[in-house]
């Protein structure tokens, strides 16, 4: 008889815990958005005046990262910063995932390619402002991982392959897009070939753990390129299946 109670008082507090906590996400979140735009205004001479598009922000806005780090803390996964994901990887800055997401210019109706899924993060902030999104992850464990949770997470135009991306994905190209999260001395040439003429391969260019130079690689013609380095960044390395 009293247990009914009891346990309805309970279910009550665990609500508005939960709901509490949505609230410090919110909160949280929106101020990420905010230090992502002053930052980027700081920053004018890496984006020109123009800086952030508001399409890049508000997919910044509505994507929860707190579900795609291991804490799930809204406090730890709010704050500007490279967060460890295990296996030796790492989430990117917010920041630095705006400013590649913008770089690559995403519009609805692209295909995109990412390499290097992590945490399915910069997959989902792709997912909401492309067609289609293909990622490539080379670790089991974080390709499985990242599946299942985009899946959860209703990103159904997001598909997640396990497998070395050097060699890029032809069947889900060509691409309007590529994106890299991890660092390689040269891009690697399927990654081009895979490019469509007038698309954009983003990703940090020299060796891993230092730093490197975030650059943007245009597809002008068929078989002919122009690279502008954009930014000093520091990526994990980009890694070689042994087969
Ligand atoms: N974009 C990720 C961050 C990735 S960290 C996110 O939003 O969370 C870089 C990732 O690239 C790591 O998960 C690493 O395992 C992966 N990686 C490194 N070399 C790779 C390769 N050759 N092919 C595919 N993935 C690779």
């Amino acid at each position: 008889m009293k247990v009914l109670p009891l346990l309805v008082f309970a279910m009550g507090v665990v609500a508005w815990e939960a709901t509490a906590q949505d609230a410090q996400c919110v909160r949280e979140r929106a101020a990420m958005v905010e230090a992502i735009r002053a930052y980027a205004r700081s920053a004018a001479g890496v984006l020109g005046q123009q800086g952030l598009s508001e399409r890049v922000l508000e997919a910044m806005a509505q994507t929860k990262r707190h579900l795609f780090i291991p804490e799930q803390s809204c406090s730890i996964a709010y704050a500007d910063r490279p967060i460890p994901i295990g296996l030796g990887q790492t989430i990117s800055q917010p920041y630095i995932v705006a400013l590649m997401t913008q770089l690559a210019e995403v519009a609805p109706d692209h295909v995109v390619l990412e390499v290097g899924t992590g945490s399915g993060y910069q997959a989902a902030i792709l997912a909401q402002l492309a067609r289609t999104v293909c990622s490539i992850e080379i670790i089991p464990q974080l390709a499985e991982t990242a599946a299942k949770r985009l899946r959860d997470l209703a990103y159904d135009n997001v598909s997640v392959r396990l497998g070395d991306g050097y060699d890029g994905w032809p069947e889900c190209g060509p691409f309007d897009a590529i994106v890299v999260t991890a660092a390689l001395g040269q891009p690697p040439s399927p990654l081009i070939e895979q490019l469509k003429v007038g698309g954009r391969l983003v990703m940090p260019l020299g060796p891993g753990y230092t730093t490197q130079q975030l650059t943007v690689v245009e597809k002008i013609a068929p078989g002919k390129t122009t690279t502008r380095g954009v930014v000093l960044v520091r990526f994990v390395p980009f890694t070689r299946s042994q087969n």
